[in-house]
């Protein structure tokens, strides 16, 4: 018999999956598609959203998991505004700076951190910040080296020097990949000084559908799963901002006595169950919405997918002839000139002319807005498909 699922932040059992995907096959955040059935549980005891780990996974995280290793530059992009591109570790360390007064000298420790490219954008702008760095791997050290002291980093295991003395614990999407949570959270809380800032960024399920069916995902938060896993864990909840970053709840918890468990109240729960019984819907409806627009379309017809992420990636990977798509389109700088899936990826406005089919795979909360922002197809006649 198998284990019977427990939830990862509150230890209730979980019933029966809200979601199922329907092939044997899951995408995963770098766009890679893995084998395995997707399942996704909502928690009734906390409104936690909970996808059960792949077993392929650890083999995905050794070899596919490894962002921007090959530049010294965070060159990825946050969004684009007003035509500026606005990269990922600038706005984050722009936010973290808002959120968190620091005290001199503060000892600030990016957990699980990569390149630190945040925390080194945070030591530019306050010299008197002193860094330190923890990762479960060694292929970060020479990036380390370029602004953090010998002994403020560790490889594989925090130093146990290091516990109580740190002001602030940094997280930048980390958490949702955390299968045990509760010892990520008291191994965080042992590094704390009394009264220390826990500040982390998990992505926002609730502002970005794509986070409910990427496989390697295993957990999506909610605020009364947030503040009961940090209840739980002995953190008092400052805030909690589902603004300030697109697609993510920015927490900024203090370091408390241990004791005081939050029980979220039931119609909070039974709202988000109802939201998330919506979502389940969308992506079981997603891939035929995708087909029957493609069958209505002239054989002829010339077609393109608008975005190179994760939702072009998803309709790409439902079309009945994914061969007949002419190219990708996308605004991000970095990806125009290279190839997806053998397609070329354009600008916007190097869309060809005879192109009569656009697929817009782009977060269905905002694609209407920047398909009507993209000057140079106003007045085109071209169908648009919208997830
Ligand atoms: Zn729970």
């Amino acid at each position: 018999m198998p284990m019977p699922k427990t939830c990862n932040v509150c230890d209730s059992p979980l019933g029966d999956p809200v979601y199922q995907s329907t092939d044997n096959a899951s995408i995963t955040t770098m766009n890679k598609v893995i084998p395995g059935r997707t399942e996704v549980f909502f928690c009734d005891g906390c409104a936690h959203l909970q996808t059960t780990e792949l077993p392929d996974l650890d083999e995905y995280y050794a070899s596919e998991y490894e962002i921007n290793l090959d530049t010294d530059e965070d060159d990825q992009l946050y969004k684009v505004v007003d035509g500026r591109p606005v990269y990922r570790a600038d706005h984050q360390a722009r936010v973290l700076m808002e959120k968190v007064d620091f005290p001199r000298n503060a000892r600030v420790l990016d957990y699980g951190c990569a390149k630190a490219a945040t925390l080194r954008k945070v030591v530019a702008a306050k010299p008197d910040v002193v860094p330190l760095a923890f990762d479960v791997t060694d292929k970060y050290v020479p990036f380390w080296n370029k602004f953090i002291a010998d002994g403020n980093w560790a490889t594989f295991e925090p130093r146990a020097e290091w516990n109580g003395s740190l002001d602030a614990v940094l997280s930048f999407y980390a958490l949702e990949h955390v299968k045990d949570l509760e010892r990520f959270l008291s191994d965080t809380h042992a590094l704390l000084k009394p009264g220390g800032v826990f500040y982390f960024i998990v992505p926002n399920v609730y502002a970005n559908v794509a986070d409910f069916v990427v496989a390697d995902h295993i957990n999506h938060f909610s605020r009364p799963s947030l503040h009961a896993m940090l209840s739980r864990a002995g953190f008092e909840v400052f805030d909690i901002d589902s603004e300030i970053h697109d697609a993510a709840f920015v927490v900024t918890a203090r370091k408390a006595a241990p004791g005081g468990r939050e029980v979220p109240e039931a119609d909070a729960v039974r709202t988000l169950r109802a939201r998330i019984a919506d979502m389940a819907a969308f992506w079981r409806d997603a891939g035929l919405r995708v087909r029957s627009f493609e069958r209505e379309l002239p054989a002829d017809a010339s077609r393109a997918i608008y975005g190179a992420g994760f939702y072009g990636n998803f309709i790409a990977s439902v079309l009945k002839f994914p061969d007949d798509i002419e190219c990708f389109v996308d605004q991000n700088a970095h990806l125009q000139g290279r190839r997806m899936l053998g397609k070329p990826i354009v600008a916007p406005d190097a869309l060809p002319a005879d192109v009569q089919a656009v697929f817009v795979g782009l977060n269905p909360q905002h694609a209407h807005r920047i398909i009507e922002g993209v000057a140079a197809w106003r007045g085109v006649n071209r169908r648009y498909f919208f997830l």
